[in-house]
């Protein structure tokens, strides 16, 4: 990751079109299981080469729903692993695709602390 869509999240689906990388599912293909909007933090770029800034958060309506995460980088993995905010995808022939074993792009200007602080994305 990456970045969180939070409980604000009204459910609209404006985000899942512009993600280029299609990193974002609806409720009903949460691979976590919640029935709400979700961001695969294996897949999510940070739009990095793509945008100025998270195309998600761009189109989102709702106010600060969209927030940092940590980068997904093999320093954070277990941030990622075993936690049940997450499902990472399970390849297979490479097996969980974690930070570890498949390292996402992530933008280097936003602090380590506005991530751990979860701060709204801003557009
Ligand atoms: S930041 Fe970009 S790549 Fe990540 S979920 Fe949002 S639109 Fe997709
Ligand atoms: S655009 Fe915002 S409110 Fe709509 S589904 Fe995505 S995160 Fe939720």
């Amino acid at each position: 990751m990456s970045v969180l869509i939070t409980d604000s999240c009204i459910n609209c689906d404006a985000c899942i079109e512009v993600c280029p990388v299609q990193a974002i599912v609806g409720g009903d293909e949460n691979p976590t299981g919640e029935d709400i909007t979700y961001v695969k933090p294996e897949k999510c770029i940070e739009c990095v080469d793509h945008a100025g800034v998270p195309a998600c958060a761009t189109e989102c309506p709702t106010e600060g729903c969209i927030v940092w995460d940590m980068p997904y980088i093999a320093e954070y993995n277990d941030h990622f692993v075993n936690n049940s905010k997450y499902s990472i995808r399970v390849h297979k022939s490479k097996g969980v695709m974690s930070p570890e074993v498949s390292p996402q792009p992530f933008r280097d200007d936003i602090s380590i602390a506005a991530r751990e602080a979860n701060e709204a994305v801003e557009v």
